[in-house]
């Protein structure tokens, strides 16, 4: 079952559990989350989160985040860094 972390989208009119972001376990069956279940004020789903659906923009994600850098091939023995 996926994970996924979730943050309000105002501060103003969070409480202490969705201002700081916090996780949410979601069965398959389930929409994802548009409130906080604590006060409903809206939220949204942070891309940090792990995810089960693997893109190639989500893998870029991860590398970047594990601290891997991207070199994008320009020609022969060059590289660009691409982050
Ligand atoms: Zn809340």
């Amino acid at each position: 079952m996926p994970i996924y972390e979730y943050q309000a989208n105002d501060d103003a009119h969070a409480c202490n559990r969705c201002k700081n972001g916090f996780e949410h376990l979601h069965r398959t069956t389930e929409a994802p989350l548009t409130q906080c279940p604590e006060c409903g004020a809206l939220v949204h789903k942070l891309i940090s989160a792990p995810s089960v659906g693997s893109s190639a923009s989500g893998l870029d994600d991860r590398a970047k985040n594990a601290g891997f850098h991207k070199l994008k091939k320009l020609g022969k023995g060059e590289y660009e860094k691409q982050y």
